[in-house]
Parts: structure tokens; C-alpha cells; sequence
């Protein structure tokens, strides 16, 4: 059998066993009773990790993100948002069609919004032809950009602009983790910058299924009123919460392995003619390598590897994606860097 290394995404992490004998032993009960002790706890251990007053445990990260644009706004506003955040480009036009809102756009740099041009984008006047801004929008790490953290300054800069305006500003943080651990910081140091914070715990952390989106009671509440609207309203749903309670509990720390790896491969495919590599943008366990110089298209390299058993993203004709996760070791990064240095050659 072919030895298969997946870079594709963290997402496809299984639960460790830990988790599994979690969930075969998880008290449940029906959560839209309210009366599932696991994933009340969960979402006890949530909220106090993100420094927030509550949090709500959804399906995906998707529908956190989409309700939490939801609970903020009102049907005409403008979002504010990055330009290829997840939001915006990867999630199915879904702020315009549920919540009736749209996307203002702003171009960062590796991901990251000036707090100028943030500025400027916000409309708040009196003239009665202008959709008035209802949210502001941040990711981090901005996944798009190469898993790139937003400084705290940067957050706590926008944060402060935004509270000037008496706007609320919403947090992407699937990958939120990676930023506090490269940052080595708590987590809470970077989400106190924000009203609302959505989180993965299936990417990196390795629960099977999850999201939570934490924010105050009461915008929680409200939250919690559109779930179930949206269908994620789960009943013994314990027995997925147990998994996301070892997630936070034990797969955090373990996520600098992750990013040592992608520096490990960034730096040996920096040394392959035809990869080019923005070093700057190597900072947790995403990376993007640009083979504009070489012979191949990106369908065609990710191709090549597949038939070789690395598995890889496209992301544009010359883009490539890698992400690193609890299964990709630094012995599949040699084998990986080994067959791509053959298709190269
Ligand atoms: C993965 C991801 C999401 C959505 O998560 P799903 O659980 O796949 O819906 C949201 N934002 C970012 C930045 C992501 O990478």
C-alpha cells in the first residue's frame, strides 16, 4: 500500500483515544433542553478560556461564524470584513443570504487590516442612500494569508476604533490557538480585543466535530434562538462536546509541534528550484508555496503528488497549500520533500 501523508488540511485530524474513551463515557442529556451536562461544561470551559460571559458549542465553524453576524446585525448593514477571509470567499455567500447583510471589503497585508483602512470603511452618516456598518470582522490566523497571526496591537488598535463607533467586532478564530501559541501567550490575550470569538476544536485540536462561538449572555442567548432556526440545535450531543473537552484540555500545547513542522518544510522546499516561498507568512502550520517559476500549473503538481501520496490543496493556478497537524511528522516531512524534489527534477 502507498504511503499517504495529508496536507490537505488539520481538519482531518481523527480523535486521539483519549477522546474516544471520552465520548463512550460522556453523560448526555438533550441539549435543546438544555439538559446535556457535557456540553454544559464545555461550554463553561469555553467561555472561561476565551475570557467571554458564555459560549454556545455549533456544529461547525461555519454556522458560528454565520450566527454570529447574525445576533450582531440588521438586514441592510455592511460587514467589514478582509478580503479573502473565510467569511467572505469560503462560506457560501452565507452573510448575505441568512442575515440579509453586505460584505465591505478590505485588502490586508498577509491578512491583515490597517487600522486606516478599517477606518475608512466604516460608514455611519446620516445620508439616507448609505448602508451603514454594522460589524467589523477580523481572522486570526488568517488562513488565506498562510495561516499569518494578527498582532495583539493590531486587534487591540481595531477594537478600540471600533468601540469609538459603538460597533462590535467579531472574531474568526478557528485557528485562534496557533495564534496564541506562536504568540505564547493565553488565548484571552487575544480575544479580549473582541465582542464575539467562533473557534475550531476539529482542526489542529482534533476533535472530531465542533465549533464554539462565545461572546456576553446575552448575545449568546440570542445565539443560541437563531441555532436552532439554522438546524444545529443538537439533542445528546455530549457525546461529541466530551471529545472537545479533551481537545482544550490536551491538544493545545501540543500544537508548537505543528508549527516546528512547517518551518521544517518550508525551509527544505525553499531549496528546490521552482518553489518560492514567502518566509515572512511561515508563522504557525499553514503554508503556501508560489510555483509561478516552474514547469508545472498548481492542478498539475498537486497531481504529480498525489500519484505519489502527498496529498495537497490548490488554492490558485500557482498556489499550493500545506497545512500540518497531529499527523504529519517530521519523517513525512523528509519523505514528502524527497518525492516533490523527484517531480521537480
Ligand atoms: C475552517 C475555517 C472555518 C469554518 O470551519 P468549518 O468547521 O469547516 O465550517 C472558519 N474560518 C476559518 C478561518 C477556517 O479556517
Amino acid at each position: 500500500m502507498m504511503r499517504i501523508v495529508d496536507f490537505r488540511s488539520d481538519t482531518i485530524t481523527k480523535p486521539t483515544e483519549e477522546m474516544r474513551k471520552a465520548m463512550y463515557e460522556a453523560e448526555v442529556g438533550d441539549d435543546v433542553y438544555k439538559e446535556d451536562p457535557t456540553i454544559k461544561k464545555l461550554e463553561r470551559v469555553a467561555a472561561d478560556i476565551v475570557g467571554k460571559e458564555a459560549a454556545l458549542f455549533v456544529p461547525s465553524g461555519t454556522m458560528g461564524n454565520q450566527l454570529a453576524v447574525l445576533t450582531h446585525t440588521e438586514r441592510g448593514q455592511e460587514v467589514i470584513l478582509e478580503d479573502w477571509s473565510h467569511i467572505c470567499r469560503f462560506e457560501v455567500g452565507g452573510i448575505a443570504f441568512l442575515s440579509g447583510v453586505q460584505a465591505k471589503t478590505v485588502k490586508g497585508t498577509r491578512g491583515v487590516m490597517s487600522l486606516k483602512d478599517v477606518n475608512e470603511a466604516i460608514v455611519l452618516d446620516n445620508d439616507i442612500h448609505h448602508p451603514q456598518t454594522g460589524l467589523i470582522c477580523l481572522e486570526n490566523t488568517h488562513n488565506m494569508a498562510g495561516g499569518v497571526v494578527v498582532p495583539i496591537d493590531v486587534m487591540n488598535n481595531i477594537y478600540n476604533l471600533a468601540k469609538e463607533n459603538k460597533l462590535p467586532v467579531h472574531l474568526d478564530g478557528a485557528r485562534v490557538f496557533n495564534a496564541a501559541v506562536y504568540l505564547g501567550c493565553e488565548v484571552k490575550e487575544i480575544t479580549k480585543y473582541t465582542d464575539s470569538v467562533m473557534f475550531c476544536l476539529s482542526k489542529g485540536l482534533s476533535a472530531p466535530v465542533g465549533s464554539i462561538l462565545a461572546g456576553s449572555e446575552a448575545f449568546v442567548e440570542k445565539a443560541r434562538r437563531y441555532r436552532k432556526m439554522f438546524g444545529g440545535g443538537m439533542r445528546q450531543a455530549g457525546v461529541i462536546a466530551a471529545a472537545g473537552l479533551v481537545a482544550l484540555d490536551k491538544m493545545i500545547d501540543r500544537l508548537k509541534e505543528d508549527h516546528d513542522n512547517i518551518k521544517l518544510l518550508a525551509s527544505k522546499l525553499n531549496q528546490i528550484d521552482g518553489i518560492e516561498i514567502d518566509n515572512e507568512s511561515v508563522q504557525t502550520n499553514i503554508l503556501m508555496i508560489n510555483i509561478e517559476s516552474s514547469k508545472y500549473s498548481s492542478k498539475e503538481l498537486v497531481e504529480e503528488m498525489k500519484k505519489r501520496g502527498i496529498l495537497t490543496s490548490v488554492i490558485t493556478d500557482s498556489i499550493i497549500r500545506f497545512v500540518t497537524h497531529r499527523h504529519i511528522t517530521k519523517d513525512n516531512i523528509n519523505y514528502a520533500v524527497d518525492k516533490i524534489n523527484e517531480i521537480m527534477n
